[in-house]
């Protein structure tokens, strides 16, 4: 019987633990990833590194490192998907055929969707945690802050880590408290363009506590939609039913999150949902359309909360699924929705937020989830970024599974 070929797009979080899942299940498999970075990040450390508790080297291995032994590695980008004719088109124009296809590209950062950011980003205090070129630069700015509003912005959802634009904030603030006369003098404030602080109401109600305790100036519905640095002004539509209204805020210090979409190459490829991402069943993760094509992390049109954690819940599913169509089975395998929020509400305390598409809370840890705590702190800075490179890059399977008896 001739090897079957399994082609991977993307080598980021999700690429690189669904091809080692799928080399440890069956090492006879011929896996490929198309991936055109030299290196990868730990995204989720970005927080970190704008708040200098971390530097960018931290958060980086080379690729080369990562790619599972037996796994082959196509150093270039997917220009172009067929999924009719099974094929994939690289950038330097090669054909790639497939038994099975899984689709890992991630998002696309928009900036290019707020006016003036481009040129802002990087300079008079414009930072994001959501750029690696300038999450370092968010901790200058923080650092450099001499009062005024210092805002956080965060996009109409999808987005990766929903919970990263306010985490930047509570921990500016923290920085912000250390000099009396700087905390007189400054107000942070986080606007978001979504109707409450988060989605999922167990985690909000902790969230709101937190807010209230800060002086933190919350505002909803409010979307960016300029930057103008010579005055030092983010321009907002505030969306109040069928009314719209813009809203000028001067700042000081201004975190951007952009808006997110698929990349192109998927969003106008025949595996698009309206959305542009991967349109994929919610639980088999299989595509809708053509049955030899999965997708999971943050591509993947699901309606699950997107993060690294989340690949943690999927992959499993994914590899079980994969196994079952290549042998001709039923999928049987089902993801329930799982992702994880690491809430950092301040140096030092940290609400780990785990739920699924319930929006159910789904602990890993025997304690009451909703609670602020240094321990979770802890995990958060030491054993998650631990967890990845050395358990889930590695396709060790996801601890939540392998901890009975721990869940309430
Ligand atoms: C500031 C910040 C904070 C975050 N905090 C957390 C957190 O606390 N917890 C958490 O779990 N998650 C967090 N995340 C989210 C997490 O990093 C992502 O959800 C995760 O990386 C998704 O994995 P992915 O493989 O889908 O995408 P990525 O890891 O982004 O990888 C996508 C890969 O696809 C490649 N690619 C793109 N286009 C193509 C193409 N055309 N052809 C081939 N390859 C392509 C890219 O080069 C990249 O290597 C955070 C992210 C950011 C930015």
């Amino acid at each position: 019987m001739p090897q079957q070929q399994i082609l991977i797009v993307g080598g980021g979080a999700a690429g690189l633990t669904a091809a080692s899942q799928l080399r440890r299940a069956r090492p006879e498999l011929a896996i490929t990833i198309l991936e055109p970075a030299d290196d990868h990040y730990y995204q989720p450390g970005w927080t970190l590194v704008g708040a200098g508790v971390f530097n960018l080297e931290q958060t980086r291995r080379r690729e080369a490192d990562l790619i599972p032994a037996g796994v082959q590695w196509i150093h270039e980008a997917a220009a172009e998907f067929d999924p009719a004719a099974q094929t994939v088109t690289t950038s330097s124009g090669r054909q790639l055929g497939y038994d099975l296809l899984v689709v890992a590209t991630g998002l696309r950062l928009c900036w290019e969707a707020i006016e003036g950011l481009p040129d802002a980003l990087g300079e008079g205090g414009v930072c994001s945690n959501y750029s690696r070129q300038h999450a370092a630069y968010t901790w200058e700015s923080i650092q450099a802050f001499q009062g005024g509003n210092a805002l956080f912005t965060c996009p109409p959802m999808p987005i990766k880590c929903p919970g990263a634009p306010q985490k930047i904030a509570y921990l500016a603030d923290d920085v912000i408290r250390r000099d009396s006369a700087l905390a007189a003098a400054s107000q942070v404030i986080y606007a978001t363009a979504t109707p409450g602080i988060f989605g999922v109401p167990t985690y909000a109600a902790p969230l709101r506590e937190v807010v209230a305790r800060r002086g933190i100036d919350a505002r909803y519905n409010h979307v960016l939609k300029a930057v103008r640095p010579e005055s030092r002004e983010a321009v907002f539509m505030v969306n109040e039913g069928e009314q719209s209204r813009e809203v000028v805020i001067p700042y000081g210090l201004l975190h951007v999150t952009p808006p997110m979409a698929a990349p192109e190459v998927v969003a106008s490829s025949p595996l698009a949902a309206a959305s542009g991402f991967v349109d994929v069943d919610q639980y088999s993760l299989q595509h809708k359309r053509f049955a030899n094509v999965f997708a999971l992390g943050d591509v993947a049109g699901m309606p699950n909360s997107k993060t690294a954690a989340a690949v943690r819940g999927q992959a499993p599913v994914l590899v079980a699924n994969m196994l079952a169509q290549l042998d001709g089975h039923p999928l049987q395998e089902r993801y329930d929705g799982y992702s994880c929020c690491p809430l950092i509400t301040g140096y030092g305390r940290t609400i780990m937020a785990e739920f699924n598409y319930e929006q159910q809370p789904v602990p890993s840890f025997p304690l009451d989830p909703t609670k602020e705590r240094w321990s979770m702190w802890v995990v958060k800075k030491h054993l998650l970024p631990w967890i990845y490179w050395n358990r889930m890059l590695r396709g060790e399977p996801h601890e939540r599974h392998s901890m009975p008896g721990l869940r309430p």
